[in-house]
């Protein structure tokens, strides 16, 4: 998905009074909890144009109550009617007839006992609303409307338009009226992807009055109109969204809207502000493409928890191909669905499971959805969950991923190249499953002592871009004893990417910047000048791959210099390799202690660039840097024996839950997991509070009881063997 957004200065007292009022305690009782708290299996069948030709509404709703859907989607309208709509310009199904095929499919669904959420789309409307309302459409910069680029009959709506806060609303009232859904929800709106330029007279005004400019050609953040733009963009979309929530309750007050906030990791509008909007999160991250990993969805869950704490969340999820080149109509593997499936529910959210049109011809999807749907049902308690059990926090970077780099930022380039800013993460995040750690994502704008206080060490991946109140929260975590992993130009900006004159957590990194980002160099490397226990595990070599980038940097903290710079040297030809300077006093590393906190700080990118080379020096400097931050505290779970895993541990209603993800597949890097390679037996430790008491140890995808062994405050069990999945419920 695309990149670029930033962060307002402050969120407004009305937006924050709503994020506190929204926070759902799982365990609040029987008393009014909103339908959405207990939702955990959904589906969605896409309608298309013809599908009132031939749907038959009773044998679909069959397929998803054999999957036992507690909620479906049904598609409303917007782009398209799929009921008899009197509403002007609401395009009606050419082959709809006399059908009245919502309701058909509301009544089925209901008769079955599943709830509905009613799927709009704000995004296009035809040519007789756009001869109508131009007023609604957005325009180019020569004032021609803009056409959706496959289906060049379709125009894209503005949503600084009356078509947003006038036609929608006149839509919802009629399905509110008429149907009476659980929900809205909109497609693909507002989407945590870049924002664009609109030329049309309305955001011309909008630019002129607001933000003091004309349209510009691009979004480029280190623009003073763009930062103004971005702030009335994200108004906008809390003006309409909270516009559509009200317009939903004024039928059913229990009813409400959710948007689409998909995407994964990389956003630039920012997640946390359209959150606070939102009593559920509905991520549409549904499959994998191009040179993606396969844990992407569990990314996807992870930022849905660091964004909309202790609300519930729900994933779309694609039967169909989602790859690049895709197939809209083709199934994925039934093994690629599942681990994208089991992700989803190990991360803590519900799946949708989805397709698209009411004619498969390729129907090898439906018993993919079906098994896994089934096992979840039958083990649907050890599924609500009450709260992640990990001791370590990574900092979602929301302003250095929006505005630091290639996607968003027009041109963030690091001398010359262009730079994925969430690559930094990614590196970082690999490097945690492959040391088997159970951790959360907190996000930057939510650094609150409360928040923080109940990890042991926080770890920041190139969190570049960073508030001052921001550092300030790092430096009262760090000194109240936290410990800190932070990787190459943390601090070194605003949250707009205006540079500091030194490191904004410089006296907490020991260091100072000393000029300007080196690289990209292959060919350099880090020595080994001290032992150290993060420099443990590399006997047989005294230098290390050194990182694409670095921040050169004076200062060593206190005491000797254990890694340090050496500088690149040619890699071509053979006969001029060899270091020019083979020693410097340049730190590569910096291992503070100070009390029981203790800190590192690589002045290098070496998770980028463990990303894009995948030299194991790199995640085995990180994955020691974490275990020696830790100091000696015992991990919340540790697994051991053979793969690479992705674990989650909650506390959960009936007790506790391990959830094992086995990515161990030559199709790790790169769709699709066509079959699966099991890993043997893992010896599981797995602290609990004192004084509880384990009386049971489950497998539930194995179904079958695992002996145990507990004393102390910990849990011992071996799982035999995982597959995809494995859930161990400790009750
Ligand atoms: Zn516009």
């Amino acid at each position: 998905m695309a990149i670029n957004r930033r962060e307002f200065l402050s969120a407004s007292a009305a937006t924050l009074l709503a994020a506190s009022t929204r926070s759902l305690v799982a365990d609040d009782g029987i008393a009014a909890k909103p339908w959405y708290s207990t939702m955990q299996r959904c589906g969605h069948l896409n309608l298309n144009e013809r599908d009132p030709l031939t749907l038959d509404a009773e044998s679909w709703m069959d397929y998803f109550a054999s999957l036992k859907t507690d909620t479906v989607l049904h598609n409303g309208g917007g782009i398209m009617a799929f009921y008899p709509t009197d509403v002007p310009f609401h395009h009606r199904s050419e082959f709809l007839g006399s059908r009245d095929l919502l309701g058909e499919l509301m009544s089925a669904s209901r008769k079955r006992g599943i709830r509905v959420v009613a799927r709009m789309d704000a995004n296009y409307a035809y040519e007789d609303a756009l001869q109508a309302h131009p007023e609604w459409f957005e325009r180019n910069a020569d004032g021609s409307p803009r056409r959706h680029t496959e289906c060049p009959w379709l125009y894209k709506t503005c949503m600084f338009s009356s078509y947003f806060t006038e036609q929608m609303p006149a839509i919802y009232r009629e399905i509110g009226e008429r149907y009476d859904p659980e929900c809205f929800y909109t497609n693909g709106w507002p989407g945590t992807q870049a924002l664009e330029v609109c030329h049309c007279e309305n955001c011309q005004k909008i630019y002129r009055e607001q933000t003091g400019g004309v349209p510009p050609p691009g979004t480029d953040p280190h623009s003073p109109i763009y930062r103004k733009y971005y702030d009335v963009s994200m108004d906008r979309i809390a003006t309409v969204w909270r516009l559509w929530e009200d317009t939903a309750r004024q039928k059913n007050p229990r009813s409400g809207y959710v948007g689409n906030l998909g995407g994964g990791i990389r956003t630039v509008k920012s997640v946390k502000r359209l959150s606070d909007l939102t009593d559920w999160f509905y991520a549409d991250y549904q499959g994998r493409s191009g040179n993606a990993p396969i844990w992407l969805c569990a990314q996807q869950g992870r930022i849905a928890r660091c964004a909309a704490p202790g609300r519930p969340a729900a994933n779309a999820i694609g039967g169909y191909d989602t790859g690049n080149p895709g197939w809209r109509h083709t199934s994925k593997t039934r093994e690629e669905t599942t681990l994208w499936m089991a992700q989803a529910t190990a991360s803590g959210m519900a799946p949708c499971y989805h397709w698209l049109g009411g004619r498969p011809e390729d129907t090898r999807w439906r018993e993919t959805g079906r098994s896994f749907f089934q096992w979840l049902a039958g083990n649907k308690d050890h599924f609500r969950n009450r709260n992640t059990i990990a001791n370590l926090a990574v900092l979602y970077p929301q302003s250095t991923i929006s505005f630091y780099g290639a996607g968003g930022a027009t041109a963030r380039k690091l001398n010359g190249e262009a730079i994925d800013p969430a690559e930094f993460l990614d590196g970082l995040y690999e490097s945690l499953l492959a040391g088997r750690f159970v951790f959360d994502f907190v996000h930057q704008e939510d650094l609150d002592a409360e928040r923080l206080n109940r990890y042991a060490a926080l770890l920041i991946s190139n969190a570049a871009y960073l508030r001052d109140s921001e550092c300030k929260a790092i430096r009262a975590y760090v000194a109240a004893g936290g410990s800190l992993l932070a990787t190459f130009e943390t601090s070194r900006y605003n949250e707009w990417g205006e540079a500091r004159e030194d490191f904004g957590l410089k006296d907490v990194f020991g260091v100072s910047a000393k000029g300007d980002v080196i690289g990209p160099e292959g060919n350099g490397y880090m020595r080994i000048e001290q032992p150290h226990p993060i420099l443990e595990g590399y006997e047989g070599t005294a230098i290390l791959p050194g990182p694409e980038f670095r921040v050169p940097v004076s200062g060593t903290g206190s005491g000797p210099l254990p890694l340090s710079v050496v500088p690149a040297y040619p890699a071509f030809p053979p006969e001029m390799v060899f270091p020019r300077t083979p020693r410097t006093n340049e730190p590569a590393g910096i291992f503070l202690e100070r009390g029981s906190s203790r800190v590192v700080y690589f002045p290098g990118d070496i998770d980028r660039t463990f990303c894009r080379s995948g030299h194991p020096d790199f995640s085995r400097l990180l994955i020691n840097s974490v275990r020696w931050l830790l100091n000696g505290r015992p991990l919340p779970v540790s697994v051991e024996g053979e793969g690479m895993l992705e674990l989650f541990a909650w506390e959960t209603e009936p007790g506790f839950a391990l959830h094992i993800l086995n990515y161990t597949n030559p199709r790790m890097n790169r769709p699709y997991v066509s079959r699966y390679y099991p890993v043997g037996p893992q010896r599981v430790q797995f602290q609990i509070p004192q004084g509880r008491r384990i009386m049971a140890v489950r497998a539930l995808r194995e179904g079958r009881a695992l002996p145990f062994q507990q004393s102390e405050g910990v849990v011992r069990f071996e799982v035999p063997s995982v597959a995809d999945y494995e859930v161990v419920a400790l009750t």
